[in-house]
Formats: structure tokens, sequence, C-alpha cells
């Protein structure tokens, strides 16, 4: 398997609902794996690939291709990253220091001594004003260096439904619905492209047959009719999530005994992050919320996490998907190893972020990453 960088530059407003009530339109932020792989699978068929064919077995059936959310990212080399649950900000001036925000903080390290009886109260302030610090959620560029909120530009459309009877708009029928901008604005006041953008492992079949249907645009979520949802789809090689176990258990002791007057804890630590929405289920196939990592002598020490209800439409079935419950992307497990088979630690937590975890793989849930540099960080 080869890894790459799968990004979609929109070509016009794109539209993925929240969920199915009209009362309710909100639209997501980011293009889901399960609407992507529909929107590929359902292009495919229409320009006359048919389901039994070698092209649509190998990548829909035989060996699933796992499809990525496409989150949103303003340059077109670096995928998008959800903001994890531990991310937060001054509530006076929200955002990263050079996006002229007082920062924002990881209290991963924070809750962590907390358990261990440190003091609290210092953590959750901001350090430029000292007014309190609150969640702060979305999308980033993933760069400590310089980091960027990539949140898209919203869109909003209005509607009115049209009286058949007289021709005109109908009382008491008015809606909006909300899309992702297909441009944005820089500081330079010029006008760029959005891209959706993630990382995706193919083997050389899969490659070759999905680089030739994506040639040309495709159209993704509502409205399609109305010319909203263009996008197209670029597959570039690179280089595979990576960790460094050994460096960020230095560092994020580090930041712990920093807060705590106790002895250092014994074992090694390492934060599992979940990068999408993952769906796991106890040995009864009920959803559970609780993940445990499949390796000796390891533990959840502390874990902040979000439920959320995953919804869909099977365009076969031409029905709802069942309702699943997930825990929801930029979820934190803080987990801690008290073994000494390092390397084998390693090895599995390399097979954790290349193959993921729980149900529904292949529609982009169960996506995570290990050690995310974010957690052992100072204010950014
Ligand atoms: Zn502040």
């Amino acid at each position: 398997m080869t890894y790459y960088h799968l990004n979609a530059r929109l070509l016009a407003p794109m539209m993925i609902q929240k969920n199915r009530q009209s009362n309710a339109p909100g639209g997501l932020p980011y293009l889901p794996g399960s609407t992507l792989r529909g929107a590929i699978a359902g292009a495919c068929l229409r320009n006359g690939e048919p389901p039994e064919s070698t092209g649509f077995r190998t990548v829909f059936l035989d060996r699933p291709v796992c499809f990525p959310d496409l989150l949103p990212s303003k340059d077109p080399d670096r995928p998008g990253r959800p903001l994890p649950i531990t991310a937060a900000t001054c509530k006076r001036s929200p955002g990263f220091s050079q996006e002229k925000g007082h920062g924002v903080h990881d209290v991963l390290a924070a809750f962590a001594s907390e358990r261990e009886g440190g003091p609290v109260s210092a953590t959750f302030t901001c350090k430029s004003c000292t007014h309190d610090i609150e969640p702060f959620e979305g999308f980033w560029n993933g760069n400590l260096a310089n980091p960027q909120n990539n949140e898209p530009v919203r869109v909003y459309h209005r509607h009115t439904s049209i009286d058949r009877r007289t021709g005109t708009a109908a009382s008491s029928s008015f809606y909006f619905t909300q899309g992702i901008s297909e441009t944005w604005k820089g500081t330079d006041n010029r006008y760029h492209p959005q891209y959706l953008s993630n990382g995706i492992y193919l083997d050389d079949d899969q490659f070759d047959i999905l680089s030739g249907w994506l040639s040309e645009p495709i159209f993704v979520g509502a409205d399609r009719t109305r010319g909203m949802g263009e996008i197209t789809l670029a597959l570039t090689e690179t280089q595979p999530p990576a960790f460094d176990l050994e460096a960020w258990n230095d560092s994020f002791m580090k930041k712990l005994s920093a807060l705590t007057s106790k002895p250092p804890v014994q074992g090694v630590f390492f934060s599992i992050e979940l990068t999408s929405h993952t769906i796991l289920v106890d040995k009864f196939l009920r959803p559970s919320l609780s993940f445990m990592p499949d390796f000796p002598d390891t533990a959840i020490d502390m874990q902040m996490i979000r439920p959320q209800t995953v919804r869909g439409w099977q365009n076969s079935w031409q029905l709802p998907k069942p309702e699943d419950t997930a825990i929801a992307m930029g979820s934190v497990y803080l987990c801690r190893y008290t073994g000494d088979n390092i390397d084998g630690l390693k090895r599995y937590l390399n097979r954790l972020t290349a193959e993921g975890v729980g149900l529904r793989r292949p529609e982009g849930f169960g996506w995570v990453i290990v050690c995310d540099p974010f957690h052992i960080q100072e204010v950014i």
C-alpha cells in the first residue's frame, strides 16, 4: 500500500446537509468519506462502469478503499486537521497567536495533572489577559511552526417555495441552506481556492483505476442540479504520518511535572486522537463509546471524548442509512504503557494509524493519529 494525498478543489459552493430534517438545514464544514465514496461510485456507474467490472470491484467491493473525510485546507499540499477536543483558546480574543488571537492552548496535560492532584485554576486562564479559556473547535493546518485556522467560509442560499396555483412565492415557506464557499479572501484582499483534503492508502491497481476515474470533475452533496458541489480531485504520493513515541512521552512528562508536585508516574504515555468519527461496538454489537488499545499492559489513563450520531443516505437503496452512535472526531485518549516491549508497541500503533479502528472504515470512519505534537506544545 502507498500513501497518497487526496486533494479536492471546489469549483462551486458545496453543501453537505447535517441531517435530514428540512427545518434544520445546517451544513457540514467538510466532505465526509461516505459522501465522497458514494459520489465517486455514482459517477462511475453513470459513466458506464458496471458494478461487476474489475475496476468497480477492486475499489469498492473486493479490497474496498477506505475513503477519508476530506477536511478544509487553504494549502493544496497540506491536508487539513480537526482541532482536538483538548484545544482551548481565550474567550475574549480567540485564535492562534499569529492570527491576532491570544493563542491556542492544549489542556490534555492540565487535566491529567488535575487527576494527579495538581493545581487547576492557573492552567485554564489565558496567559495574555488572564480571562477564562474556552474550547476551540474547527480545523487547522496541523503546522505547529505556522498554525493557521482552516475553517472554511460559509455561504447561505435563500429559497422560497412556489405556490403551484398562483406561480408566485408561497406564504410561510422561506428557508435557507448552508454550504462552503469555493473561495476565501486572504489578508492580501485576493480570493483563493478552497481545498478539501486528506491522506488515503491505495495499492497500485486501485491507484491506476482511481486516477482514471478522477480525471473529470464530479459532483458531491446536495443541490447538484443547481450546480452546487462540483469538485476536481487529484492524487499525489506523499509520506505517511509518523510519530516519535519516546520524544512525545518525554515532553509530556515534563509538561506534567511542571503542573504537579507529585513524583512522575511510571510508564510510557502516548495519545490516540480520532481524526474522523469512529463507530465502535461491544462484543454484543451494541454501540460503545469505550476504546481500549488491543496491546498488552496498555490502559487508558484519561479520555476526552464526545458522542456523535452518524446519519446518511444510501443512494442504491434510495433510503436513509441506519443511524449509528459514534465517537466524534477530535476525541482524545491518553494511554499509558507499563510493559517493556516498546518496539512491539510502535508496530501496533503504526498499524493503528494505517488501518484505523471500528466499523465502516471504507466510508472514512475510524482514522486516528498517534502522539500528536499539539498536546506537548505550549501556547501557539
Ligand atoms: Zn486572552
